[in-house]
């Protein structure tokens, strides 16, 4: 169900830009770049998964009071079109991901879409996230991109920082084993190996196959990092565990946000929060 995030006025008499993001991680970065000047509506919140998302008769009139509706694109939001037409939405539509070099799957059939794992990407998303909010309020322009233009310097020292902590750690060593495919971009971005139970969809049930194959990966020794992600596979993953007898790292952030005051509250707090996960497994003795 979509939740309020803001409804900060501006000041004066001018009426925040009603803005509704699809998803935690990407109305945080809405959040950032809009300020005060926008009113924040996010339709899956923090702890929900977008890829099962069920849009409710709420999330379609918050949808169609919105003047601007921003996704991520890249195939992430199944749901969208479904409530897009239920809501009569006719603002503007900024999809987060345009221009974004997409990691392709199956066989170059499918987008891999959680491309935020690579704050790179983030930059992108900031661009275009800022560039449709001035689109829609062209008062406000200066403003969206004083904030962008400081998140995306944000964004880039990050990612040099883990850039270099990173590539301390032997390539052999870094070696991921979660539950869906959405590290991918994270991997490419970082040179780590990714072994996943499933695909894209966190909704997908591992096969036997799958679990056969991930097991005998660890039990070969290369992994040393396995790690749960927030809200999906759990139970298969913990059998594999057991199973092989090794411990699971933690929890990962895939496409949530955590709840506030949470381990990952932010788009940049959930990035630190895994990246220095997976640092720390990757600094350990092989499992
Ligand atoms: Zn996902």
């Amino acid at each position: 169900m979509a939740q309020t995030v803001s409804a900060e006025a501006s000041g004066g008499t001018a009426k925040p830009l009603r803005v509704v993001a699809s998803f935690s991680i990407l109305g945080d970065m809405v959040q950032v770049v809009g300020g005060p000047d926008i009113r924040l509506d996010v339709l899956v919140g923090p702890m929900q998964d977008g890829h099962g998302f069920e849009p409710s008769p709420r999330d379609a009139r918050v949808l169609g009071a919105a003047q601007v509706l921003v996704i991520n694109g890249l195939g992430f939001e199944t749901w969208l079109p479904r409530l897009q037409e239920a809501s009569g939405f006719a603002g503007l539509e900024v999809v987060a991901s345009q221009g974004v070099h997409a990691r392709m799957l199956n066989d170059g059939q499918e987008p891999d879409p959680h491309a935020w794992q690579d704050l790179r990407n983030g930059v992108q998303y900031v661009r275009n996230i800022a560039a449709g909010l001035a689109k829609a309020d062209p008062a406000h322009a200066s403003a969206y991109a004083a904030r962008a233009q400081a998140y995306v310097q944000q964004l880039q020292q990050e990612d040099a920082q883990w850039r270099s902590a990173l590539s301390a750690i032997p390539p052999s060593h870094r070696v991921l084993a979660t539950s869906h495919d959405a590290f991918g971009y994270l991997g490419a971005a970082y040179d780590i190996r990714i072994l996943s139970l499933v695909g894209i969809s966190s909704q997908a049930e591992p096969s036997a196959k799958d679990m056969a194959a991930l097991l005998q990966e660890i039990r070969t020794g290369h992994v040393r990092a396995l790690f749960l992600e927030q809200g999906s596979m759990s139970a298969a993953l913990k059998q594999i565990a057991s199973e092989a007898g090794v411990s699971i790292g933690g929890t990962l952030y895939a496409d949530t946000l955590s709840a506030k005051g949470g381990q990952a509250p932010s788009y940049l707090a959930m990035f630190r929060w895994n990246t220095q996960q997976l640092l720390t497994a990757f600094s350990e003795p092989a499992k």
